[in-house]
């Protein structure tokens, strides 16, 4: 669907932002690309819609160079969600969400019922919001607008480049579920990018992670997590951090029990250095302020654990 092959970019100023990029994005996937500041992520997108030209290599869409097309098809076949939202201030929810099938020639008809069924599928009643300016709206909201805008003229592509950054969790999380709702109804093929390891697990079919303009790995979200290609990559996937607090890993709760001769460690111990000792020993104990709350387990903190990584997404700082 979306192929580079030896992509470089040279800025004039002589930054390499991207160095020989081979990669391929099949229809209908959720892509996402990851890595930290300025390693080549947005650079990396706008070359998809000729926003920033190639210094060498070529960029193939559906088999076709991307400098074949011509350059209003290629861009309106191609929906594109930024950080920033760009709605156009003067005009209402519905113009705005209505530009691209505008230009397209849509007839008014068929528009107005484009723009009510996405309104619907963000959950924004067309009813209430339709009319509203943007500044009538929430930061959410808005870029629930954005990305609606992004899809109103039913291009194949989607292009977001960290589309909910500026959002606070809650939003962010909702407009999460809401893309992934997008994808499994539209199956459009989305290029997705962020540099929140937690979101990319959540959304990505495969992850692509850049570092210094090159590529370090690609796979799904399980291969991330299961087989890191190399520190990088685990640092960045915070395999090193473990998620769970100790007293998820207490199973028996002692009826005014006190050992003497277990180990024990205090509830505020990380969960690493737990784990460090159950490496030795068959169970510690636990006390939180002198009082005994119960034991952990190796086989339990094993047992635990494993699920942790099987669900994959729960790791975080
Ligand atoms: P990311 O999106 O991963 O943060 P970018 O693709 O924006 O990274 O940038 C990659 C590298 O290219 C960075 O070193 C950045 O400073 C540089 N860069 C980006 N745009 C330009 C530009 N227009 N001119 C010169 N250097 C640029
Ligand atoms: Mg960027």
């Amino acid at each position: 669907m979306i192929r580079f092959e030896q992509v470089s970019k040279q800025f004039p100023n002589g930054t390499f932002a991207v160095k020989s990029l081979d990669l391929e994005i099949k229809k209908g996937e959720f892509f996402v690309l990851i890595g930290p500041s300025g390693s080549g992520k947005t650079t990396t997108l706008k070359m998809i819609n000729r926003l920033i030209e190639l210094s060498n290599g070529w960029v193939w869409i559906n088999e076709r160079k991307i400098s074949d097309y011509d350059i209003n098809e290629l861009r309106w076949n191609i929906g594109y969600v930024l950080q920033q939202i760009a709605l156009f201030p003067h005009m209402t929810i519905a113009e705005n969400i209505a530009v691209v099938p505008e230009l397209k020639n849509w007839d008014k008809e068929k528009i107005s019922v484009r723009v009510d069924d996405l309104l619907n599928m963000v959950g924004l009643d067309p009813k209430e919001y339709r009319n509203r300016k943007p500044n009538e709206l929430s930061g959410g909201q808005q870029q629930r607008v954005g990305v609606t805008r992004a899809l109103a003229a039913d291009p194949e592509i989607l292009l977001m480049d960290e589309p909910f950054s500026a959002l606070d969790p809650f939003s962010r999380e909702k407009l999460q579920d809401d893309m992934l709702e997008i994808q499994r109804k539209l199956k459009k093929t989305i290029v997705f990018v962020t540099h929140d390891m937690k979101e990319a697990l959540k959304l990505g079919d495969r992850i692509c992670l850049m570092k210094d303009g090159e590529i370090v790995q690609v796979g799904t979200p399980h291969e991330f997590l299961t087989n890191p290609a190399n520190d990088f990559v685990r640092e960045f996937v915070g395999g090193r951090k473990i998620p769970i607090h100790l007293n998820e890993l207490i199973t028996q709760v002692p009826a005014g029990q006190v050992l003497s001769d277990t180990k024990t460690i205090s509830l505020s111990t990380p969960v690493v250095e737990a784990l460090e000792q159950l490496a030795l020993l068959e169970q510690i104990a636990v006390e939180d302020n002198g009082k005994l709350l119960g034991f952990i387990s190796r086989q339990n903190a094993l047992k635990v654990m494993t699920q942790y990584m099987r669900e994959g997404g729960q790791i975080h700082e």
